[in-house]
């Protein structure tokens, strides 16, 4: 690999995940290639059942490959043991889950501070950085309600918030847009192309075709395949 070229921030190769229940076994990834530079903001997609979210366990160190390597932010993860899984989990990876997953009986403000947390950032901190989130976002007004309270649009910013407070390099977002309006939609993929400004790698989950052609590149998933898009086109950054 030439100086010129980035070392990817993610890289699966030749990844496996196999599910097995009983005598059957769903090989729900099947030998994946994939590679995503830093600062790529990316749109993985493929219909119901082809793997985006196995995919995306895997990059966001939630699971492991049956076979196979994963790499994220430099480092193999299959060396990793459960601790050290995690640590790198909170440090390299902010997640926005699909059904927003914000704590129950938890203030908005706990709810985005709660990453530092587990960052070790130190209350005091961790309380400004999440106030000052909240108010880019539009919620400093909501800062003490709990999510029984709020609007889904509401929950999804709250959801981006804890995502973004971090700045985790990798920001993972499974379906992000999946329940909210077209205007709040557009909002959120602005919110992540802000993160991406920064510096930040974007990986966003979709089967919404729309929202997956506003990413710089569409790694495309069928089966448990990559069928296309698997590497960043390199050649074409040359030329530029
Ligand atoms: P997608 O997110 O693209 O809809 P998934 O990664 O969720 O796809 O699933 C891929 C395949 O793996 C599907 O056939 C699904 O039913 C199966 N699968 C996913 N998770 C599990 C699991 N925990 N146990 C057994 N099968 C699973
Ligand atoms: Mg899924």
């Amino acid at each position: 690999m030439s100086a010129s070229q980035p070392e990817p921030i993610v890289s699966l190769q030749g990844a496996v995940r196999h599910y097995v229940s009983g005598d059957e076994t769903v090989r729900a990834l099947d030998g994946v290639d994939i590679a995503i530079d830093p600062g790529e903001f990316v749109a993985i997609v493929g219909p119901s059942g082809s793997g985006k979210s196995t995919a995306m366990n895997l990059i966001g160190c939630l699971d492991r490959p049956t076979a196979g390597r994963v790499q994220v932010a430099g480092y193999n993860v299959a060396e990793l043991d459960d601790d050290e899984l995690s640590s790198l989990r909170s440090r390299a990876v902010g997640f926005v889950f699909q059904q927003f997953n914000l704590l129950p009986r938890t203030s908005v403000l706990e709810n985005v501070m709660a990453p530092l947390g587990y960052q070790g950032v130190a209350v005091k901190e961790a309380r400004e950085r999440a106030t000052l989130m909240l108010e880019r976002l539009g919620l400093g007004t909501r800062l003490s309600a709990d999510r029984t309270q709020l609007s889904g649009g509401q929950q999804q910013r709250v959801a981006i918030a804890r995502a973004l407070v971090t700045r985790a390099p990798i920001t993972l977002a499974d379906e992000p847009t999946g329940n909210l309006d077209s205007a709040t939609g557009a909002e959120v993929l602005a919110l992540l192309r802000e993160r991406q400004d920064e510096g930040g790698t974007i990986i966003l989950i979709t089967h919404d075709q729309e929202i997956a052609a506003s990413a710089d590149r569409i790694i495309r998933l069928r089966d448990g395949h990559v069928v296309d898009g698997g590497s960043p086109p390199r050649a074409k950054r040359r030329a530029a």
